[in-house]
């Protein structure tokens, strides 16, 4: 690249970092979320898992994207060397984006010197590559590659673009103006000037443009981005993208956003659109789009949810299956449709303050994301069935896998777009704690449990600072300490989850009220050093599924307040039983006990015969029905599983 460029886009005077900051800040809504630097995590469930995120992920993603030869595409790019040597996947480059992105929001919340340097040298390295009309892809428009935007249905281009502008604007709200900024900004004001004439059809195949240019023009103030992003959003479904193999439906073409009933298709192309989607409605008046979105979201959720708020049922396509077509083992459920959940969760929730979204979000942070990174911080799953029927081999470490290889954790995936995607959700996790809104925005709502301290200003400029204490989800008891408060107090209001029925809640004077689940506790006003407690019910508790959800009838899943539990190969073997879940019944007669720490069942186990036919006439009793054998068998956390080394596992359990 020449070292002369043409004028770029200016960032506005409002581009300073303004609170909040956070990924996703809606123009309006019933609540403003609560910014990186207004959340300190402190130590517990997600504190711990932030600091392995800092401490370890990141580090490893450096390592793994430079390996991989994705972060040196930017170099070969330009030198003017590509398209010869350039590896890995048309999206690779946005793998980069999301590590920056990630690294974006730790600085913001930690200020690490040696990794804001980091980050600088990899946006540098971005920045070099960024043609001068601010195009910037390491797999098209070069002499022997294809044309730019040939190939809009597979190529990725937008869907790359969405990933740098995110990081552009994680860069702009915890630090200001810079280079990584600049190239964010001169990206999106190149998809405005090339698709940005209203009777243009083109659109990508892999939505996500559309929420990072709403998020831009939220942080910039510039409405050019949002209607961009509208203009993105409207065009889908009308069939305007050609076939390549999935049908229309793989990328959410084939009904317009507004009018789809369900979310269907590629789970996380569904998820980003309808993130993007929730982002245009709210900020452009159209009410009618937020509740389109609103409702596909509850008709998914009641049809087309695993248990641990997992999406998507099918390999096939990677896609949502039909309604209640949800086998346990067959679960893709892919580590980025929760985050993507979470996202378009976090929006509807931002919107209207309903806890059930809430719910959804927590579920889904408990299960599947927390799931999807190993207690090493260094290992991934990229799909996450709820039943695990063979034992697999661990990877080595510098070893790459298929992207669908379940059965254990691994380092790095060919497609990596999981890990990458892990980094900034754990990096900006504090941000999804709580908000600020209610009626005259002096409410603080909490979401979650988590030690930690929040430091804001409601509405009127009041400074508000709590402390939460509590060791969850290992116990259901949270303290919130108003550390200051304005002279009025603070209001203060938790979600009780839609689970945790018979919660009570303790005030400052010492009385306690029952809360009805499901929803958010009214406003309880803490004066400076006074305290609430919420005391939720986080007993084990035995769960069955709508009997359409055939693939699992007739069995049972145990739950522990958020936490959805597993029965795994290593804790049948050490109770004296056969190691294979397969053969495993649930005496549920027996009370599910807690003890050492652990949930315990009483399992029965039966030898099950082999024949070459695996079928037999309802009048054959025969050795099926042997007694077995019986124990008493902890049950280990979801996300927790396969941590011991390749095993079997399986969340629903046959009724014995
Ligand atoms: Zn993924």
């Amino acid at each position: 690249m020449s070292a002369e460029r043409p004028a770029r886009p200016e960032a506005s005077a409002s581009t300073r970092p303004t609170s909040p900051v956070a990924p996703a800040v809606p123009r309006t809504g019933a609540l403003r979320p609560l910014g990186v630097d207004e959340v300190r995590l402190e130590g517990g469930f997600w504190g711990s898992r932030q600091e392995l995120n800092r401490s370890t992920t990141i580090p490893h993603a450096e390592h793994w994207v430079e390996e991989m030869g994705w972060a040196p595409n930017f170099e070969l790019a330009a030198t003017g060397s590509l398209p010869e040597g350039r590896r890995g996947t048309e999206f690779a480059d946005s793998e980069v984006y999301k590590l920056l992105e990630g690294m974006a929001w730790e600085v913001g919340r930690t200020g690490d010197a040696a990794l804001d340097a980091r980050l600088r040298r990899l946006a540098k390295r971005v920045a070099a590559a960024q043609e001068d009309d601010g195009y910037l892809h390491t797999a098209f428009g070069r002499a022997g590659q294809p044309p730019r935007y040939s190939n809009l249905e597979w190529g990725h281009e937008l869907y790359c673009f969405g990933h740098l502008i995110q990081a552009g604007v994680a860069r702009l709200r915890t630090h200001g103006e810079d280079q990584l900024v600049r190239v964010a900004l001169a990206v999106a004001h190149h998809v405005c000037a090339e698709f940005g004439d209203p009777d243009d059809t083109r659109l990508g195949g892999h939505p996500e443009i559309e929420t990072a240019l709403a998020e831009l023009s939220r942080a910039t103030g510039d409405p050019r981005y949002l209607e961009q992003a509208r203009l993105f959003v409207e065009r889908r479904g009308r069939g305007h993208l050609g076939e390549i193999g999935f049908g229309p439906e793989y990328f959410q073409d084939d009904v317009p956003v507004r009018e789809a009933e369900v979310l269907r298709g590629h789970a996380v192309r569904a998820l980003y659109l309808a993130a993007g989607a929730v982002d245009v409605g709210v900020d452009t008046g159209d009410a009618e789009l937020v509740a389109a979105v609103d409702r596909q979201m509850q008709t998914t959720l009641a049809r087309r949810t695993y248990l641990t708020g997992a999406m998507g049922a099918r390999h096939d396509g990677e896609a949502f299956g039909g309604d209640f077509m949800l086998p346990p083992d067959r679960a893709y459920a892919e580590s980025c449709a929760g985050i993507a959940s979470v996202q378009t969760n976090q929006r509807l929730l931002l919107h209207d303050a309903a806890a059930q979204h809430a719910d959804v979000v927590e579920r889904t942070l408990y299960n599947v994301v927390a799931a999807a990174v190993g207690e090493d911080g260094a290992s991934f799953f990229y799909t996450n069935p709820l039943h695990q029927r063979t034992v697999g081999r661990a990877p080595a470490p510098d070893e790459v896998s298929p992207r669908a290889a379940s059965s254990v954790r691994a380092p790095w995936f060919a497609v990596s777009c999981c890990p990458t995607n892990l980094i900034r959700t754990i990096a900006s996790l504090g941000t999804l704690l709580g908000g600020v809104g209610g009626e005259d925005g002096k409410e603080l709502h909490l979401h979650h449990f988590m030690p930690a301290t929040v430091r804001t200003r409601l509405d009127d400029g009041a400074e508000a600072a709590l402390q939460l204490r509590t060791v969850y989800p290992d116990d259901g008891r949270v303290t919130v300490t108003a550390l200051e408060a304005p002279s009025d107090g603070a209001a203060v209001r938790l979600r009780v989850p839609s689970w945790a029925a018979g919660a009570q809640l303790i005030g400052p004077e010492g009385e306690a009220r029952a809360v009805p689940s499901g929803q958010m506790t009214g406003p309880v006003v803490l004066h400076a050093e006074e305290s609430l407690t919420l005391q939720l019910p986080v007993e084990p508790r035995l769960t069955r599924a709508d009997p359409r959800v055939d693939a699992v009838r007739g069995q049972v899943a145990v739950e522990q307040g958020p936490l959805v539990l597993a029965l795994e190969s290593p804790d049948l073997a050490a109770a004296g039983l056969a190691e294979d879940v397969a053969a495993a019944e649930l005496v549920t007669a027996h009370p599910l006990a807690r003890r050492d720490g652990r949930t315990w069942v009483q399992v029965r186990t039966r030898a099950l015969p082999e024949s070459s036919w695996p079928y037999r006439s309802t009048s054959d009793d025969g050795t099926a029905r042997e007694a077995g054998k019986v124990a008493d068998v902890a049950l280990v956390p979801y996300h927790a599983w396969a941590d011991r080394g390749p095993s079997t596992m399986r969340v629903w359990i046959p009724e014995a």
